[in-house]
């Protein structure tokens, strides 16, 4: 099968690439391969073809770089905003109107009124929000509701995630209530929108997500006569971190979805309507990496190895005890028969990227590659320690190296100083 794996993982560059690259932007960064996200973004599309409507938003917190929703957009993917700088970033790159789907929670005034006048796709995550969009900008013709389901949400006997603890969404009975108020407010399209679980590794998430939004859609119509334009599939579809498991198979999951639209839309005369979805992982996670050097080795009551990025460069292991795979570029022939703790310098114990990782041996100079770095990679970055954030860099289709954001400098850390003088020239 395509993209099958088996205990191990390839990287996208070579050692060689990787001197070349770092000749001119130092480590650590965050690389992006173009070839493969445009023919990812170009497999997801085809997997939805058979609906009409159907339309990729991006979700921006992924990774946020106008470089990438540049090259999505390219695409025919709109995106996914929930913050005012994402709104912003995507008003620059040309998106608008219809290309911008708002799904935020804990919404302030500003960014309604922004997401508003850019004509983007509201999605309310609650009932009471209909007064304050109605106060802070208006209602617009098409809008959206996020439903939450409640309890637990499992695939046949995988409990998957907890909507019944999760903050966002409206019950069923907000949700048809919303739809009534809003058609009375003037909405006349309206939209579904829901999230039910993160990076899930399985064909059979979207479309038992289908199901459950697409009978919502049907009884939402008998009880409110309103027209429902678009359901939102949101985000969760995942990748697989481990080496050891299966990719999700994007084309099974359009037929999957497909079949549900076929047994619950079609004969209740919804067979129009549009599914968008909004994945950020599943779009650029496999897609980017981060690179960084080994500066130290320290043998204490372990072996650690001491890199030049740190957990402000990636977060997702200290955070969640996530796993990301890692290649000692060089190496890849090794045997892997060394254990090892990979640590950056904060200081901060959880600040590691693997532990007792089992690699080949490692020296001083070696350039390690962490995978799967390109959603919620970068973009969960934040400058504990006054660490500096990374450069990011696109490796192009035709092999060549374009930087898409540079490497903080001192100076960035100390801008928010700038209306006194005692960090002046520094
Ligand atoms: C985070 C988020 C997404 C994207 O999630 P992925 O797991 O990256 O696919 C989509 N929609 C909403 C509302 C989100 O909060």
């Amino acid at each position: 099968m395509e993209g099958k794996n088996t205990m191990t993982k390839k990287p996208f560059l070579t050692k060689e690439k990787v001197e070349e690259i770092a000749k001119t932007y130092p480590t650590p960064f965050h690389i992006y391969d173009e070839k493969q996200i445009v023919e990812n973004a170009r497999k997801m599309n085809e997997a939805f073809a058979w609906n009409k409507g159907f339309r990729e938003y991006f979700a921006v917190k992924a990774t946020p770089n106008p470089f990438i929703l540049k090259l999505l957009q390219k695409e025919g993917c709109g995106v996914d905003c929930s913050s005012l700088t994402e709104l912003m970033m995507s008003e620059a790159c040309g998106f608008k109107g219809s290309d911008i789907m708002f799904s935020s929670n804990v919404t302030p005034a500003a960014e309604y009124k922004k997401a508003y006048e850019l004509g983007a796709y509201i999605n309310l995550d609650d009932i009471s929000h209909i007064d304050f969009l109605k106060e802070c900008a208006g209602i617009p013709e098409t809008i959206c509701c996020r439903f939450n389901p409640g309890g637990v949400f499992s695939l046949g006997t995988d409990i998957m995630d907890n909507p019944g603890d999760a903050k966002y969404g409206m019950t069923k009975e907000q949700l048809i209530e919303a739809f009534k108020r809003l058609k009375e407010l003037g909405a006349c399209r309206f939209g579904i929108h829901s999230f039910l679980a993160s990076n899930t590794v399985t064909n059979e998430y979207y479309p038992i997500l289908a199901g459950i939004l697409f009978e919502l859609a049907v009884e939402v119509k008998e009880q409110t006569g309103v027209e429902i334009a678009f359901v939102n599939l949101s985000g969760g579809v995942g990748i697989p971190y481990q080496p050891d498991k299966e990719p999700n198979d994007i084309m099974a999951i359009g037929e999957g979805v497909r079949k549900q639209f076929e047994k619950i839309m079609v004969p209740n005369g919804l067979g129009d309507v549009s599914i968008f979805t909004e994945l950020g992982r599943f779009m650029l996670g496999p897609y980017g990496a981060l690179v960084t050097k080994v500066l130290h080795e320290k043998k204490i009551y372990k072996d650690y190895i001491g890199v030049d990025a740190c957990a402000v460069n990636l977060m997702r292991p200290a955070m969640y005890g996530a796993y990301h795979h890692i290649t000692v570029l060089g190496k890849e022939n090794e045997p892997s028969d060394h254990k090892y703790d990979v640590t950056g310098s904060l200081c901060e114990n959880n600040d590691k990227f693997a532990i007792d990782r089992m690699l080949p041996k490692i020296d001083i100079g070696d350039y390690i590659y962490i995978h799967d770095t390109g959603a919620h990679g970068f973009a969960m970055g934040y400058n504990y320690n006054g660490k500096l954030k990374s450069a990011e860099l696109l490796l192009k289709e035709d092999g060549s190296v374009q930087m898409i954001r540079r490497a903080e400098t001192p100076a960035d850390y100390f801008r928010t100083f700038d209306f006194c003088d005692i960090l002046k020239g520094y």
